[in-house]
């Protein structure tokens, strides 16, 4: 990765059954880095570029009030799968790791977007997590420098309401309060206390992240009932000692599936999920402030700004990651729907001001 520490990718998924029952209309178009959205209430049309930008809709046609069509003769482009956007994505987080570069890759998005198909999957559609760590495991194997010896290790996370919760540790057997966020000299940020697991094969990583995932707080939400309102942090510690220099180089990988972006009000939610939906609100505003002040001093403007770390428990953990010897990747996840229209311009706009 060269340039900018910044990538920024857009995905957009098929309509889902709702959609399709609505007869709803398409109001994205992609066009090499450039993403075009269409506000359905005048026709209006947004431009914005990124990255890498994925299409899994189906073809759209346009039409000619300027609107855009799913065409149903058309299903889906070529490049729609998720091999190729691991093969983007996932390899260049390898690579960084090989590199010596700590990396976060985020998936941003309202609930229902393709957050988790993205990032984990289902089913056989494997997503970048079980793709990227299957292959840390091949490169390790058919490595042929034998001075280097590699130890992975994993924990996993998630933060709802601001408070750490250890994944990989039975709801039941918590310590209620959370875990505690802790800085000194030698390790800079750490969760205190967080099970760190060793692995040794893809198939041992696998079965310590299906625990982590069948542990995560799953909410009734009126968007999705399986919606995690809480924000999924994966931690791979990648350690490369060389046993001829006898040195050894850390590169830690973060893969974080972000709560939902959406509103509040659009969830029908009061209480306990308003109040959940305050601090998503303010942990996402708070990694769009340290991705954008980051930025900014990488590109030799604001050097002086401070980095909001500690607005928000999110920011603080991956301090480590976010800043200096780092790398940071977002996956940006968006409905093609009319009716999402608001929902999708604000992940635009989120995307827009994170590159
Ligand atoms: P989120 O994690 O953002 O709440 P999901 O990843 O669960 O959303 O996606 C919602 C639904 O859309 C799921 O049924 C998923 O299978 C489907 N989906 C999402 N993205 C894609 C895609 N790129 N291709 C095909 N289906 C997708």
């Amino acid at each position: 990765m060269s340039g900018s520490s910044v990538k920024v990718a857009v995905r957009v998924r098929p309509f889902n059954p709702r959609e399709n029952a609505l007869g709803d209309k398409c109001i994205l178009k992609m066009d090499g880095y450039k993403t075009t959205i269409t506000n359905p209430a005048d026709g209006s049309t947004k431009d914005f570029t990124f990255d890498y930008s994925f299409w899994s809709h189906d073809g759209y046609i346009e039409e000619p009030n300027g609107y855009l069509k799913a065409d149903p003769g058309h299903m889906g482009c070529q490049y729609n799968d998720q091999s190729f956007v691991y093969n983007v994505l996932g390899e260049e987080v390898l690579n960084n790791a090989w590199d010596g570069f700590h990396t976060c890759l985020f998936a941003y998005g309202q609930t229902g977007s393709g957050k988790s198909y993205s990032m984990i999957g289902y089913g056989e559609n494997k997503g970048i997590v079980p793709q990227s760590t299957n292959e840390i495991f091949n490169r390790i194997n058919n490595s042929t420098d034998d001075n280097k010896k590699y130890q992975v290790k994993c924990s996993m996370v998630e933060i709802y309401n601001e408070k750490v919760q250890d994944l990989l540790v039975l709801p039941k057997d918590r310590v209620q309060s959370g875990l505690k966020i802790r800085e000194d000299k030698k390790r800079g940020v750490y969760i205190q206390g967080v099970t760190e697991i060793p692995v040794g094969s893809y198939s041992e990583i696998d079965k310590v992240m299906q625990k982590g995932n069948e542990n995560r707080s799953v909410g009734a939400h009126k968007l999705n009932q399986n919606s995690s309102r809480a924000h999924t942090v994966i931690s791979i510690d990648f350690k490369t000692v060389d046993t001829a220099t006898k040195t050894e180089r850390l590169s830690v990988i973060n893969l974080v599936d972000l709560a939902g972006s959406e509103k509040t009000e659009k969830a029908g939610t009061t209480g306990d999920r308003l109040k959940e939906g305050c601090a998503i609100n303010k942990s996402l505003s708070t990694l769009g402030q340290v991705i954008k002040v980051l930025a900014d001093k990488s590109s030799g403007k604001g050097k002086k700004q401070i980095v909001p770390y500690r607005n928000s428990a999110l920011t603080r953990i991956l301090q480590n990651a976010l800043g200096g010897n780092s790398k940071t990747m977002m996956i940006c996840a968006l409905s093609p729907a009319g009716d999402n229209y608001d929902e999708t311009l604000s992940t635009l706009r989120y995307a827009d001001r994170a590159k």
